[in-house]
């Protein structure tokens, strides 16, 4: 078996020598064990949060720990009630070919329903993360603006879409013209702009001429400094990610932003709520399954996959995340069942 374990920490991007791949013999399950053969693992964002000593939402990964992912992985040997050999499950197996596991926090997927790799995008944790963040803080309601960056990533593309069945006008941003051709043409958001622009804040500002309600925050910095003069009174910012300053190793350029912000979140009465998406799981996952399976089979929401094959080729790719190389939900398929 192969895995990719943490071999430093970064200072800033995150370089090749902070990971390790290493080789070992291939377990055997005991009693109450199983054996998982990885086929896809998730790259996302909040593994470059991981790779710091810094305790977040929750711990880091240790010197010498596999990088943490979901996986989706077959189950090859079994000495598990539950669980037999050649079930697919959704699993948290991290950055390896193998892993055992006691059978805790296993979902079993059916191969039927969905490609697999989409339980680790649009009908997975980042789908789920748009649902339930724009459904809950956001409420979009006909008529209003919605403005969302990283916008053909899997959060991004799922929260403008969404917006757009609840009646609402979707902006989306995104990195360079290929980008913002999919978000409009293919995502159907009314307007697509490029951050990378020199006059992207203008350009902003004539796409929303009746300002903004609903901010999705997926990224911080510049976006945000061109979002925030535009917000209406009562809007919402469900804060999801502030991708912009993941790799960053001091406060952003620029003057001191609280009390500008302060001043409006109490004059223009503004929502800032921040939120990690496992909050919602319990109340509204099944939910989700259910909207989503049926939004995709309509063709209501569309997604797009990014698939990066080996998993020697999963450091470059994660480092390629952090700086908008990927397009689409960014995947490291390891097998085929
Ligand atoms: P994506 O697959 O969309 O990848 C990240 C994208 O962010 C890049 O492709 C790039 O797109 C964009 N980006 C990176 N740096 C910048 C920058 N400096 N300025 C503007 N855009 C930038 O990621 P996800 O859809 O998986 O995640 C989106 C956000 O949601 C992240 O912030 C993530 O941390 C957050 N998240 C939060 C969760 C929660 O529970 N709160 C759960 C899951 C995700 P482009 O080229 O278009 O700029």
């Amino acid at each position: 078996t192969r895995r990719i374990v943490l071999a430093s920490r970064p200072q800033g991007a995150p370089t090749p020598e902070n990971f390790r791949l290493e080789e070992a013999p291939l377990p055997q399950p005991a009693e109450g064990q199983l054996l998982l053969k990885v086929l896809y693992l998730s790259l996302d964002p909040y593994m470059r949060g991981r790779m710091s000593a810094a305790r977040s939402y929750t711990n880091p990964t240790e010197l010498g720990d596999v990088m943490p992912a979901g996986t989706v992985a077959e189950v090859i040997a079994s000495r598990h009630p539950d669980h037999a050999v050649g079930d697919i499950v959704l699993s948290y197996a991290g950055w390896q070919t193998h892993a055992l596991s006691d059978g805790t926090g296993l979902r079993k997927l059916d191969p039927t329903f969905a490609p697999l790799s989409t339980a680790l995008g649009v009908l997975g944790m980042p789908g789920f993360t748009a649902y339930a963040g724009l459904l809950t803080i956001g409420r979009p309601r006909a008529g209003e603006t919605l403005v969302v960056a990283a916008a053909s990533g899997p959060v991004g593309s799922a929260v403008g879409q969404i917006a757009k069945l609840k009646g609402a006008r979707a902006i989306g941003i995104a990195g360079g013209p290929e980008k913002c051709a999919f978000v409009r043409d293919e995502l159907g958001f009314d307007v697509a702009l490029d951050h990378k622009a020199p006059d992207f804040p203008e350009q902003l500002a004539k796409a929303c001429p009746e300002g903004v309600d609903i901010y999705f925050e997926n990224v911080s910095g510049k976006v945000w400094d061109a979002v925030f003069p535009l917000f209406n009174e009562f809007a919402r910012i469900p804060v999801c990610g502030l991708i912009a300053s993941y790799n960053a190793t001091g406060p952003f350029e620029g003057p001191d932003r609280l009390p500008h912000l302060m001043r409006d979140i109490l004059s223009k009465s503004l929502t800032l709520r921040g939120f990690i998406q496992r909050e919602f799981v319990a109340e509204q996952f099944p939910d989700f399954l259910r909207d989503m399976s049926t939004w995709i089979r309509d063709g209501r929401v569309r997604y797009r996959e990014d698939i990066v094959d080996g998993l020697e080729n999963a450091p470059e790719a994660f480092i390629g995340l952090l700086q908008g190389k990927n397009f689409g939900k960014l995947v490291v398929r390891l097998g085929q069942p």
